[in-house]
């Protein structure tokens, strides 16, 4: 029998081991198994698939060891990784490295091992080798950390030197499992004394030791009240020592065992729906429920504020009681304290949070309880569709236009939402795709009847959505002979929304304090040295950061170009809005929300509680401020440079633009009042400001989709971006016009480039960029995808391009 078995790497496809007849019981598909790849390399793979085909052209080599009694991925997982493998171009490997817990892909350890042949004449050895020996002899098999035990030092390396080279052992790199299930003691009554007359006994015929006595009533107190009693409990309730409980054990009167206990917090699990949907929010929820019956996804277009949350409740309220699972996805689980804590009310121990700020340990409970089916919801972003679910009805995707659902670095490069719906298809389950600003792609299959299309245009509570003001920053400064970020108009909103004690937000999308210095007699700024960008200087820090590497720079205070010291700070980044708020308004509590300023576990979320608590009247920040909040006193919305959010190159810069902007607007005015926007902006007359001013969603999807068809974009053709990089701007230009030299014989037509990226050099690596935007009919896609892989392997078969990195991203 054989095996396909993929293992955790960038490989060009799976290989195969054989199965020796005594693990053929237990290799199935889905398990992990060990294997040695190359020369003493150990990996844990995960069996694919079973079959009995000999591979031509190569031996095989031995399965070592089944890791696993029972699959720990179902067939329908390795279905999504060949599926995203093939579509997104990479290996199944990479998918399985994205998919699986850190601690399942286990660690390699090195170990020396006993030569059994050197037999026991340990003559030839020094003191050192002496104890190495006696104690492998004993053990057969030793970590390096054991060595260092016996030989009480850490400098052991000469001698294990010096024992490989007697041959009494070799170096072997072996698998460590390095989960570890969290075990706490807990203590029982020695079975003897179960008998009540015998319990009884001993309880009137004490004599001694009266803490003992207590420690005993103790514990048939708790184990009558808890069932069972942890070690922990037992001492805290009698007061007692450890000492006094070892006593007791002695005796033989009570036992103490370890057993595994939940590191995730325990929630009751029940479910607790306390509101009422509205009418508007009691049809949508008809109608997607209509929908989804016909057809496999459905979106659900609900303006800002409308209850689409509330919606999505009663969802997987009904799933939950149906014994189902629901797996809601979120853009950025990190950001999204609040609607966690939201569904925890409603669902409690029924729901569980795969999130990236939990310990790899967590992770794999979590994997644990979707596969046993204990969980009925998990929250996550996109790596959370990769559970284990067993039982999987529905799928919500929320703020279904994120482009964070799309994985950038490194492969593979999918996007969550697309493969949630290949995965839900798999599994007859349903898709929910939900927002206020829909994806071109979402919402052109929707009007084109392949997803359901359910409209849900009323905030909730009647609440009108926000105002929106456009503020022209270069005449308001003109008028008010000033030059700051706070125009004139949006301070005297600040305000008046302050005297009335509501809330603002400011939003700019660029962190730090000024983006860029320039040397006011010749123009230079200063870049870094290994990317093609130029620095923002932090006040914090006091350096100049490269917001691509992450390299700090000291400052410059001479102009590397003409000597002059005369620079001048261009722009504004987070950083600087907040000091200059400062100034302001200095009787206003101001607090900044970036990634600089919530870098700790809690911050984060400690700082939307402050907000919550109107302990902070202006919250300054960058994209995070935008996502997943809902606010009550948020009276007014400031957008200080719309100019930069509309001035990216790229094909969905308006479609961004228009989502972000909205999104911000959203946050604007609940419950009570008609919230407020200002939007400043350089170019006022830019005809997407205007689609945001009066919340035109349809308009503006009407406009850029004939905009895409025109120029022929998604969501009427598929993109599929390549990147070259090579650390020479030659090697790395020539490369990628050999390729599309390569290409065009057969997809000439659809090639865009080669082409230098707005920012060509980053980490020292220079970018040549290579599109092709494929018609969608036919197999032509996955034609040009094998094409593509075939024409890669031709091209690193050439010496020269042989170091050139090659990424392919489909859908980017
Ligand atoms: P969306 O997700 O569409 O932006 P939310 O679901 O967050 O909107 O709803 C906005 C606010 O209105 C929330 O604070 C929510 O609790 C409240 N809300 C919406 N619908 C209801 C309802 N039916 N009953 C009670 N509160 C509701
Ligand atoms: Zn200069
Ligand atoms: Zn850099």
């Amino acid at each position: 029998m054989y095996a396909e078995i993929i293992i955790p790497l960038a490989l060009p496809k799976n290989y195969t081991w054989s199965v020796p007849p005594l693990l053929s019981q237990a290799a199935q598909p889905g398990v992990r198994v060990e294997v040695e790849l190359g020369k003493n390399k150990r990996y844990a793979g995960i069996v694919k698939r079973l079959h009995d085909q000999p591979p031509v052209g190569f031996e095989t080599k031995d399965i070592l060891n089944v890791l696993d009694n029972q699959p720990i991925v179902f067939p329908e997982q390795l279905k999504l990784w060949e599926w995203i493998s093939s579509y997104y171009m990479c290996s199944e490997g990479e998918v399985m490295a994205a998919a699986l817990p850190a601690h399942f892909k286990l660690s390699s350890e090195t170990l020396l091992v006993l030569n059994e042949e050197f037999g026991d004449d340990f003559s030839s050895l020094d003191n050192e080798e002496f104890l190495v020996a006696e104690a492998l002899l004993l053990k057969k098999e030793l970590a390096i950390a054991e060595v260092q035990q016996v030989l009480d030092e850490s400098h052991v390396y000469p001698v294990i030197k010096r024992l490989v080279e007697k041959k009494l052992c070799f170096i072997w790199e072996s698998l460590k499992e390095s989960y570890k299930p969290k075990k706490e003691s807990f203590i029982r009554l020695n079975p003897a004394y179960e008998d009540e007359e015998k319990l009884e006994f001993l309880l009137n015929n004490w004599g001694r030791a009266a803490k003992q006595l207590e420690l005993l009533l103790g514990w048939i107190h708790l184990s009558k009240a808890e069932g069972e009693v942890s070690k922990a409990a037992l001492l805290k309730k009698s007061g007692a020592s450890d000492a006094q409980l070892k006593g007791l054990i002695e005796k033989g009167i009570l036992i103490s065992e370890k057993k595994d206990v939940d590191r995730l917090k325990y929630l009751p699990r029940n479910i607790l729906i306390d509101f009422e949907l509205s009418a508007a929010q009691e049809t949508a929820l008809l109608q997607v429920n209509r929908l989804l019956q016909e057809r496999p996804v459905c979106l659900l277009h609900g303006i800002t504020s409308s209850g689409k949350t509330q919606v999505y409740i009663r969802m997987m309220e009904a799933m939950a009681r149906t014994g189902k699972q629901t797996l809601y996805l979120l853009p950025e689980i990190a950001l999204t304290s609040q609607i966690i804590r939201r569904l925890e009310k409603h669902f409690g121990g029924y729901i569980g949070i795969y999130h990236s700020k939990f310990n790899q340990n967590e992770r794999i409970e979590i994997w644990n309880r979707v596969r046993s089916g204990e969980l009925k919801i998990v929250l996550g972003a996109r790596s959370a569709l990769f559970l284990p679910f067993s039982d999987l009805g529905l799928v919500i995707v929320d703020e279904e236009h994120d482009s964070s659902y799309k994985q950038q670095e490194p492969a593979p490069r999918y996007h969550a939402r697309d493969a949630a719906i290949y995965y839900a298809s798999q599994l007859q389950a349903k898709v929910l795709l939900g927002s206020a600003t829909p994806s071109l792609e979402s919402y052109f299959n929707a009007l084109n009847g392949k997803y359901g299309l359910v409209g849900l245009h009323e905030r909730f509570g009647g609440v009108h959505l926000p105002e929106i003001e456009l503020v022209d920053t270069q005449k308001d400064n003109a008028k008010n002979k000033s030059k700051t970020i706070v125009t004139e108009s949006l301070k005297q909103d600040i305000t008046a929304t302050l005297s009335r004690e509501k809330q603002v937000i400011l939003f700019q999308n660029r962190r730090g304090y000024s983006p860029y210095q320039i040397c006011q007699v010749c123009g230079w700024i200063p870049h870094c040295h290994d990317c093609d960008v130029t620095l923002t200087f932090h006040k914090k820090t006091n350096k100049l950061h490269c917001h691509y590497c992450g390299r700090l720079y000291p400052l410059v205070y001479r102009c590397q170009a003409c000597g002059s010291d005369k620079f001048v700070q261009k722009n504004f980044g987070t950083e600087k809005i907040e000091e200059q708020l400062e100034e302001l308004f200095p009787d206003a509590k101001i607090a900044r929300m970036d990634i600089d300023s919530v870098r700790g576990k809690h911050s984060h979320d400690t700082l939307i509680q402050q907000f919550e608590k109107r302990r902070i009247d202006i919250l300054v920040g960058t994209q995070m401020v935008v996502k997943g909040l809902d606010f009550e006193n948020v009276h007014l919305v400031g957008i200080l440079d719309a100019d930069s959010i509309l001035s990216f190159a790229d094909f969905r810069v308006n479609e961004r633009a228009f989502q972000l902007m909205e999104q911000v607007s959203g946050r604007a005015g609940r419950k009570d009042m008609r919230g407020k926007v200002v939007i400043q902006a350089f170019n006022t007359r830019h005809p997407l400001l205007k689609l945001v001013q009066q919340h035109d969603y349809l308009s503006f999807y009407q406009q850029e989709i004939d905009s895409r068809k025109r120029f022929f974009y998604p969501p009427f053709s598929r993109l599929i971006l390549l990147t070259f990089k090579h650390k020479s701007k030659e090697i790395a230009d020539a490369a990628s016009r050999r390729f599309a030299e390569m290409l065009s014989p057969l997809y000439g037509q659809y090639l865009l480039g080669p082409a230098e990226p707005v920012v060509n050099r980053l980490r020292n690596q220079y970018l040549m960029e290579l599109s092709l935007k494929l018609p969608k009919d036919g197999g032509l896609g996955a034609r040009c995808k094998k094409d593509i892989l075939e024409k890669i392997a031709i091209l690193h078969s050439d010496k020269r391009f042989r170091s050139v990195v090659i990424i392919p991203d489909v859908d980017r």
